[in-house]
Protein backbone atom coordinates (compact mmCIF):
# COMPACT_ATOMS: atom_id res chain seq x y z
CA UNK A 1 0.00 0.00 0.00
CA UNK A 2 3.51 2.13 -0.27
CA UNK A 3 2.44 3.45 -3.54
CA UNK A 4 -0.98 4.67 -2.60
CA UNK A 5 0.41 6.57 0.37
CA UNK A 6 2.78 8.03 -2.10
CA UNK A 7 0.13 8.79 -4.80
CA UNK A 8 -2.29 10.23 -1.85
CA UNK A 9 0.58 12.58 -1.01
CA UNK A 10 -0.40 16.01 -0.78
CA UNK A 11 -3.87 15.21 -2.03
CA UNK A 12 -7.23 16.24 0.25
CA UNK A 13 -8.39 12.98 1.36
CA UNK A 14 -11.76 11.78 2.07
CA UNK A 15 -14.13 14.16 4.42
CA UNK A 16 -17.28 14.54 5.22
CA UNK A 17 -18.80 16.44 2.88
CA UNK A 18 -17.71 13.76 0.52
CA UNK A 19 -19.22 11.11 2.52
CA UNK A 20 -22.46 12.82 1.99
CA UNK A 21 -21.84 12.93 -1.38
CA UNK A 22 -21.39 9.27 -1.87
CA UNK A 23 -24.18 8.51 0.39
CA UNK A 24 -27.04 10.97 -1.87
CA UNK A 25 -25.37 9.21 -5.38
CA UNK A 26 -26.32 5.65 -3.87
CA UNK A 27 -29.41 7.03 -2.60
CA UNK A 28 -29.68 8.61 -6.40
CA UNK A 29 -28.90 4.88 -8.12
CA UNK A 30 -31.06 2.72 -6.25
CA UNK A 31 -34.15 5.38 -6.48
CA UNK A 32 -32.77 4.98 -10.28
CA UNK A 33 -33.09 1.17 -9.86
CA UNK A 34 -36.36 1.26 -8.15
CA UNK A 35 -38.02 2.74 -11.45
CA UNK A 36 -36.19 0.64 -14.02
CA UNK A 37 -33.58 3.45 -14.50
CA UNK A 38 -33.76 7.02 -14.69
CA UNK A 39 -31.29 8.63 -16.63
CA UNK A 40 -31.22 11.75 -15.03
CA UNK A 41 -30.70 10.32 -11.13
CA UNK A 42 -27.96 7.95 -13.29
CA UNK A 43 -26.30 11.04 -14.31
CA UNK A 44 -26.04 12.82 -10.88
CA UNK A 45 -25.20 9.65 -9.46
CA UNK A 46 -22.35 9.86 -12.21
CA UNK A 47 -21.57 13.29 -11.38
CA UNK A 48 -21.60 12.93 -7.51
CA UNK A 49 -18.71 10.59 -8.15
CA UNK A 50 -16.71 12.29 -10.22
CA UNK A 51 -17.34 15.39 -7.71
CA UNK A 52 -16.01 13.05 -4.82
CA UNK A 53 -12.92 11.41 -6.73
CA UNK A 54 -12.01 15.12 -7.75
CA UNK A 55 -12.35 16.10 -4.17
CA UNK A 56 -10.40 13.31 -3.08
CA UNK A 57 -7.68 13.71 -5.22
CA UNK A 58 -7.48 17.37 -4.94
CA UNK A 59 -4.12 19.40 -4.29
CA UNK A 60 -5.82 22.30 -3.35
CA UNK A 61 -6.60 21.62 0.25
CA UNK A 62 -7.57 24.93 1.88
CA UNK A 63 -10.33 24.79 -0.88
CA UNK A 64 -11.14 21.50 -0.02
CA UNK A 65 -11.49 22.10 3.64
CA UNK A 66 -13.40 25.51 2.45
CA UNK A 67 -16.10 23.07 1.07
CA UNK A 68 -16.09 21.24 3.67
CA UNK A 69 -16.83 23.61 6.42
CA UNK A 70 -19.57 25.14 4.26
CA UNK A 71 -20.77 22.02 4.43
CA UNK A 72 -20.63 21.39 8.15
CA UNK A 73 -22.26 25.21 8.68
CA UNK A 74 -25.33 24.45 5.95
CA UNK A 75 -25.88 20.65 8.61
CA UNK A 76 -26.10 22.80 11.58
CA UNK A 77 -27.81 25.00 10.32
CA UNK A 78 -30.69 22.64 9.15
CA UNK A 79 -30.26 21.52 12.55
CA UNK A 80 -31.06 24.22 14.60
CA UNK A 81 -34.00 25.19 12.11
CA UNK A 82 -35.83 21.58 12.11
CA UNK A 83 -36.08 21.01 15.94
CA UNK A 84 -39.82 22.02 15.70
CA UNK A 85 -40.96 19.42 12.92
CA UNK A 86 -38.03 16.83 14.19
CA UNK A 87 -39.60 17.29 17.95
CA UNK A 88 -43.33 16.94 16.02
CA UNK A 89 -42.42 13.51 14.42
CA UNK A 90 -41.09 12.58 17.90
CA UNK A 91 -44.01 12.76 19.75
CA UNK A 92 -45.85 11.19 16.78
CA UNK A 93 -43.71 7.89 17.00
CA UNK A 94 -43.98 7.98 20.68
CA UNK A 95 -47.52 8.29 20.83
CA UNK A 96 -48.01 5.50 18.37
CA UNK A 97 -45.34 3.08 20.77
CA UNK A 98 -47.42 4.11 23.99
CA UNK A 99 -51.04 4.34 22.16
CA UNK A 100 -51.90 1.20 24.28
CA UNK A 101 -50.86 2.66 27.93
CA UNK A 102 -50.65 6.01 27.19
CA UNK A 103 -52.94 9.35 26.32
CA UNK A 104 -51.57 12.62 25.11
CA UNK A 105 -53.32 15.78 25.57
CA UNK A 106 -52.20 19.36 24.75
CA UNK A 107 -52.11 21.91 27.12
CA UNK A 108 -54.55 24.76 26.50
CA UNK A 109 -52.21 27.56 27.73
CA UNK A 110 -49.01 26.77 26.56
CA UNK A 111 -49.91 23.92 24.00
CA UNK A 112 -47.42 21.68 25.46
CA UNK A 113 -47.68 18.11 24.75
CA UNK A 114 -48.53 16.01 28.28
CA UNK A 115 -48.72 11.91 28.56
CA UNK A 116 -50.91 10.76 31.00
CA UNK A 117 -51.53 6.80 31.66
CA UNK A 118 -54.63 5.58 30.24
CA UNK A 119 -58.16 4.63 31.70
CA UNK A 120 -58.05 6.19 34.75
CA UNK A 121 -61.03 8.20 34.36
CA UNK A 122 -61.04 11.83 34.54
CA UNK A 123 -58.22 12.87 35.82
CA UNK A 124 -56.67 16.54 36.65
CA UNK A 125 -53.77 17.32 34.80
CA UNK A 126 -50.91 20.00 35.82
CA UNK A 127 -48.62 20.82 33.08
CA UNK A 128 -45.23 20.43 33.46
CA UNK A 129 -44.07 23.39 31.72
CA UNK A 130 -46.51 26.22 32.77
CA UNK A 131 -48.29 24.53 35.69
CA UNK A 132 -51.83 25.42 33.81
CA UNK A 133 -54.21 22.69 35.65
CA UNK A 134 -57.16 20.95 32.83
CA UNK A 135 -59.27 17.96 33.38
CA UNK A 136 -59.27 15.37 30.71
CA UNK A 137 -61.05 11.98 30.38
CA UNK A 138 -58.68 9.22 30.16
CA UNK A 139 -61.06 6.52 29.28
CA UNK A 140 -62.50 4.53 31.74
CA UNK A 141 -60.69 2.76 34.63
CA UNK A 142 -61.24 -1.38 34.55
CA UNK A 143 -63.05 -0.89 37.76
CA UNK A 144 -65.15 1.62 36.53
CA UNK A 145 -65.68 -0.72 33.25
CA UNK A 146 -67.02 -3.66 35.66
CA UNK A 147 -69.11 -1.41 37.44
CA UNK A 148 -70.67 -0.66 34.63
CA UNK A 149 -70.62 -3.74 33.31
CA UNK A 150 -72.83 -5.07 36.49
CA UNK A 151 -75.25 -2.35 36.08
CA UNK A 152 -76.09 -3.21 32.76
CA UNK A 153 -76.15 -6.98 33.93
CA UNK A 154 -78.68 -6.08 36.63
CA UNK A 155 -81.01 -4.07 34.30
CA UNK A 156 -81.17 -6.61 32.06
CA UNK A 157 -81.86 -9.09 34.74
CA UNK A 158 -84.82 -6.50 36.16
CA UNK A 159 -86.15 -6.27 32.78
CA UNK A 160 -86.53 -10.47 32.32
CA UNK A 161 -88.08 -10.53 36.14
CA UNK A 162 -90.74 -8.20 34.69
CA UNK A 163 -91.72 -10.13 31.41
CA UNK A 164 -91.68 -13.00 33.35
CA UNK A 165 -94.21 -11.61 36.50
CA UNK A 166 -96.39 -10.00 33.04
CA UNK A 167 -96.24 -13.47 31.69
CA UNK A 168 -97.53 -15.58 34.72
CA UNK A 169 -100.17 -13.18 35.27
CA UNK A 170 -101.78 -13.72 31.70
ZN1 LIG B 1 -48.91 24.47 29.78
Amino acid sequence: MNWLRNFMMGRYGPDALSLFLIVVSLICTLTSSLFGGVLVLILISYILWFWVIFRLLSRNIAARQKENETFLQMVGWLRDHTTGIRGWFRTQSNRFRDRKTHKYFRCPTCHQMVRVPKNKGKVRIICPKCKNEFIRQTGKSPAQKAREEQARADKAAQKAAKKADKASKK
